[in-house]
């Protein structure tokens, strides 16, 4: 398919594209493994000579489909799905750095991701450093060290929802010689395509939006293919050496713009087999066609019920990039001038323990440990997904003690703000 084909399109029909007398619907490849006529076919696929299906750790062709339209929907050259957002992360990582390593991450970042690099990638010997992506060039670039392999950021913070300055941040990246990752789960590329504003790798919960119906835990990973390994070819060491457990291969010399997810697949995903099931992408495929249509009404209900919030009396504070009120409207206005999420975080008079009484109250909207599908849902960070963090780093985090986050589903706002009103008044 051509790339100038737009968004909506992609969503609907990229990545399968059958062939004479193949299913319309992109099947589901529920198999391990994959038929060969001589064991010399097979043994070239071993040794990455040819490409092919051979076990589905390493590749399915279901898995690939919906691979090639998340690549597609972000104008990337290769996408690799994942088990889950975690090891998107993990692998996008682990992909370019090791022990000895370090990396310069925003500190408004995913409580899971902040743990996964602040005591996970610890202990595997990579160094991470956080830092305010608020902050100064010249302040963020004093982080970098001479081993440092990457900076980290997501596009919309989760559950601070600060909105990250690409561009900056890939300048940043860029004078100290190391890719920009960009976590765009929140934003997902119908909002926003990083790679337009300089990211190098986007990474994805396809958990959220993307499944969009809370059905089935995943990630992905992309490349734009923009990144020159070889020009840093030094700090990439794992990309533009040869690798002995492929023979020697070494992958931006054999897979050129490819190298990178190439690498992750079939060294990272070989060894730690994170795969997604095929079923799950399946799934995840089906929320995609959808994509288009969902996220611009949650955009709509959440900028409804941001106003509603907002000229209420019992809340304290309404953090929305959609409001004028935001610090980081100007910054929504360039990145995601059709709307940035469905998620709203705000505090009410009273602090905690109002917040979980007005939870508590709720009847439509559920308190459920996740965000952005389809219900509208609920949930209090301090208390759920940020519980192991100390109140130091949950202001590090972006993440007030009181912040309720509130992610506005796709049924009519009247009736979302009509619950949030009589939970506010019991
Ligand atoms: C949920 C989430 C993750 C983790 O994804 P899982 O699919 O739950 O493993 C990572 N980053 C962001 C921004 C998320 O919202």
């Amino acid at each position: 398919m051509t790339k100038k084909i737009k968004p909506e399109t992609i969503c609907v029909q990229a990545g399968w594209e059958p062939k004479k007398g193949e299913p319309r619907v992109l099947p589901i490849y529920q198999s391990t493994t994959f038929r060969y006529e001589t064991s010399d076919q097979m043994a070239r696929l071993f040794d990455l000579e040819e490409s092919g299906y051979f076990y589905t750790r390493l590749q399915n062709p279901t898995n690939d489909s919906v691979a090639t339209k998340i690549a597609a929907l972000e104008g990337g050259v290769a996408a690799m799905l994942t088990s889950s957002g975690q090891s998107a992360n993990f692998y996008a990582i682990f992909n370019i750095c090791s022990a000895g390593d370090h990396i310069v991450s925003a500190s408004t970042i995913y409580g899971g991701t902040f743990n996964l690099f602040g005591v996970t990638l610890k202990k595997l010997g990579i160094e991470v450093t956080f830092v305010d992506p608020d902050g100064s060039e010249e302040e963020i670039s004093k982080a970098f060290q001479p081993n440092t392999k990457a900076l980290f950021g997501e596009t919309i913070s989760n559950p601070g929802l600060n909105v990250l300055d690409i561009e900056k941040f890939a300048r940043i990246a860029h004078s100290n010689g190391v890719p920009l990752i960009v976590d765009n789960t929140f934003a997902t590329p119908i909002n926003c395509r990083p790679f337009e504003w300089g990211a190098d790798i986007v990474v994805h919960s396809t958990t959220k939006y993307m499944d969009g119906h809370a059905t089935s835990v995943g990630g992905a990973i992309v490349d734009s293919g923009n990144f020159d390994w070889d020009a840093h070819a030094d700090k990439f060491p794992g990309l533009t050496q040869p690798d002995d457990s492929y023979h020697g291969l070494t992958y931006t010399k054999s897979f050129g713009k490819n190298a990178y997810i190439t690498k992750a697949t079939v060294q990272l995903m070989r060894d730690l087999g994170s795969v997604q099931s095929p079923f799950n992408a399946f799934l995840l495929n089906i929320g995609l066609e959808t994509l288009h249509l969902r996220v611009p009404q949650h955009c709509r209900n959440a900028q409804q019920v941001a106003e509603y919030l907002e000229q209420n009396d019992k809340v304290a504070w309404v953090n929305y990039s959609g409001l004028k009120s935001s610090k980081y409207y100007d910054l929504a206005q360039k990145y995601l001038p059709n709307g940035s999420c469905g998620v709203i975080a705000f505090g009410l008079k009273g602090g905690r323990d109002v917040a979980i009484k007005f939870m508590d109250s709720l009847k439509l909207a559920a308190i459920v440990t996740h965000v952005a599908d389809a219900r509208t849902c609920v949930l209090h960070p301090a208390s759920h997904t940020h519980r192991q963090l100390s109140d130091e780093q949950l202001i590090e985090a972006g993440v007030a003690p009181d912040l309720i986050r509130f992610s506005v589903g796709i049924e009519n706002a009247d009736d979302i703000i009509a619950d949030i009103e009589q939970a506010l008044g019991q």
